[in-house]
């Protein structure tokens, strides 16, 4: 009896049989990792967005734009989050440390 054709999965590693494998039905190959750990990532990716989900969101008071809480710079010396988001942020500080420069 022949040998039924096994797979090394990419992400566990372990040598498992191609039907271990789920089938990309688009392209017809398989997926390089095994159901097992197709399996966990996909509860992961569920749990993660179903996290992200829950967050609360809060509008940046310098662009306006609503984002997720987690948008917003955390600063643990007053244990608050950032009135503005990372990106409007990140423009401030930018600027910030061009006057400071500039005004020396
Ligand atoms: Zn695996
Ligand atoms: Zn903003």
């Amino acid at each position: 009896m022949k040998n039924p054709p096994k797979l090394s999965c990419a992400k566990c590693h372990q040598s498992k049989l191609v039907t271990d494998f789920h089938e990309i039905l688009i392209s017809g190959e398989l997926h390089p990792w095994c159901h097992d750990c197709l399996q966990k990532q996909l509860q992961k990716n569920l749990e993660i967005s179903q996290r992200l989900k829950l967050a609360p969101k809060r509008p940046c008071t310098q662009c306006g734009i609503t984002f997720s809480i987690h948008s917003f710079h955390w600063i643990k010396s007053t244990k608050t989050r950032h009135s503005y988001c990372r990106a409007c942020h990140a423009v401030y500080m930018a600027m910030r440390y061009a006057r400071v420069k500039g005004e020396k």
